[in-house]
């Protein structure tokens, strides 16, 4: 797509018919005397021509009252009003429409919940975060479709940047989670971020403090959500936000040399792990997990003389971190185990790599990963950051070498739990033996057979291999006998 030529050419108009809901809503707010248009990410999502299933509307007046009417035409029964808010909300087909009225809004201190006044478009559009998030489109009938671009946002979409309407240490200061989404932005859109924005992140990122820790978050998982999560963690990290917010990751920068060893940055390294596991997976705790699979190398490093650096531990400790992390940052303690797994053994499967390896090292593997050693195993590849190619491909064939194992002692336990299909009795009838203790040896030898892959797992098989060993075992009875 030519991205620049393509701005000149959408018709937002054609958009807006593309779903009658807003024909309809444009008939009502005709009727019930409002101005109305559409705004923030449903318009920016248009001209970034990415689709969506919600729309938030702006009313001029009142939102609620609107949004009832609107509904009521629509013939929806189920509708939520937070009138403190002067919001309100339904879904409508597969569409969440979200309402709210016009507003002004002034700042406390101390807190992010603002003073809220009735206000006009302008109010309204000046209090929004983002210019990308100010864009607006009447749905008004007598310029439907039009685009109010008041503070340049299509030009910053064009040139992919996140630029706040108002002086960004204003912006930040009024509501400090606007920092957090300012990153998020970043990272969803793979947009950068005026350098203002950085300056004033960085001084008031302790601002968040005011912030609960649920709604930065539910920001933060966003960012480890959106397809290139470096974007937004290099962010964090630059504007000293994750030091805020995550201590513990932004402590993973950092190399040392000693003599002619130099340890990678871990930070560095962490970044292409969650870049190269978010290409394989949408699972957000897989994707969690692998930002902190090596939360623990910095208290862990040592260097050995004649060895080099050494991260003894680290996962194990790495996974006992967890607790406190999720506690703090309030995640949903449903995920703690598996988290906890997935570091605890990101090493285990490397290690068995060895050609001599036990049966029950891979099974005691196999028991520890349980259903999630698929996901460990991503988690396994996705740590392989080498730039050489022949490594990288050495080290990936490896895990393949793990996993053949894993299938073939998975087999192997599987037919290990199975009777031989031939059944003591007919052993007993055509060997023409009494019960006893070589009805035993007899099955264990099919059995064996069976595992060894000479004969198939069948009764037609098995009876011919009866017929083929009877007479040597009745002959070694004889003689036992
Ligand atoms: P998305 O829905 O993709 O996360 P969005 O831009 O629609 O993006 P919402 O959180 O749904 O974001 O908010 C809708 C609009 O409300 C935003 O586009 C923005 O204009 C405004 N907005 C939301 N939160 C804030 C805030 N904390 N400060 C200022 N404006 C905000
Ligand atoms: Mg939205």
């Amino acid at each position: 797509m030519d991205f620049e030529k393509s701005f000149t050419e959408i018709d937002f108009k054609e958009h807006l018919f593309s779903n009658k809901v807003f024909q309809i809503a444009s008939q009502v707010a005709e009727k019930t005397n409002v101005k109305l248009f559409l705004i923030g990410g449903f318009v920016r999502d248009i001209v970034l021509d990415r689709e969506r299933d919600d729309a938030d509307f702006l009313v001029i007046g009142n939102g609620p009252e609107f949004a009832s009417a609107l509904a009521k035409e629509l013939d929806v029964k189920s509708i939520s009003i937070f009138r403190n808010f002067g919001t309100a909300h339904f879904k409508y087909e597969n569409m969440d429409l979200e309402f709210v009225g016009a507003r002004k809004e002034s700042y406390k201190r101390n807190s992010r919940k603002p003073i809220v006044e009735d206000g006009s478009f302008e109010d309204d559009i000046s209090r929004r975060d983002f210019t990308i998030n100010t864009l607006a489109v009447s749905v008004n009938k007598e310029d439907f479709g039009r685009l109010i671009d008041t503070y340049n946002g299509i030009e910053d979409i064009k040139n992919k940047i996140i630029r706040t309407p108002v002086d960004p240490l204003i912006t930040f200061d009024d509501d400090p989670l606007r920092i957090m989404r300012a990153i998020r932005f970043a990272s969803q859109l793979n947009f950068n971020l005026d350098d203002k924005i950085k300056k004033a992140a960085e001084e008031l990122r302790d601002r968040l403090g005011i912030i609960s820790k649920e709604r930065i978050t539910d920001e933060f998982l966003k960012i480890l959500s959106s397809a290139k999560p470096s974007v937004g963690l290099r962010l964090l990290q630059e504007t000293g936000v994750m030091q805020t917010i995550l201590p513990e990751v932004a402590n993973l920068s950092g190399v040392e040399q000693r003599k002619d060893f130099h340890h990678k940055d871990v930070f560095i390294h962490t970044c292409m792990v969650v870049d190269n596991i978010s290409e394989n997976t949408d699972k957000i705790w897989l994707r969690f997990a692998a930002l902190m699979h090596d939360i623990a190398k910095p208290q862990t490093k040592r260097f050995i003389e004649g060895i080099g650096w050494t991260f003894h531990g680290h996962e194990e400790i790495g996974a006992r971190m967890m607790d406190e992390i999720f506690e703090r940052m309030r995640l949903p303690l449903t995920n703690l185990e598996y988290v906890k797994k997935m570091i605890r053994l990101h090493l285990r499967p490397i290690a068995l790599v060895d050609e001599e390896v036990t049966d029950s090292a891979i099974r005691r593997l196999i028991v520890a990963a349980g259903e999630d050693l698929e996901d460990l195993i991503t988690l396994c590849r996705a740590d392989i950051t080498s730039k050489n190619i022949q490594k990288v491909s050495k080290y990936l064939a490896n895990y393949e070498k793990v996993m053949a194992k894993v299938r073939e002692v998975e087999e192997k336990d599987r037919l290990r739990a199975f009777q031989s299909p031939v059944r003591g009795e007919d052993i007993m009838k055509i060997c023409n033996i009494p019960p006893s203790k070589k009805v035993g040896e007899i099955k264990k030898a099919i059995e064996d057979a069976i595992l060894d892959g000479k004969i198939g797992n069948n009764y037609e098989e098995a009876y011919d291999y009866l017929l083929k060993i009877k007479d040597e075992f009745v002959k070694s009875q004889n003689v036992t006998n």
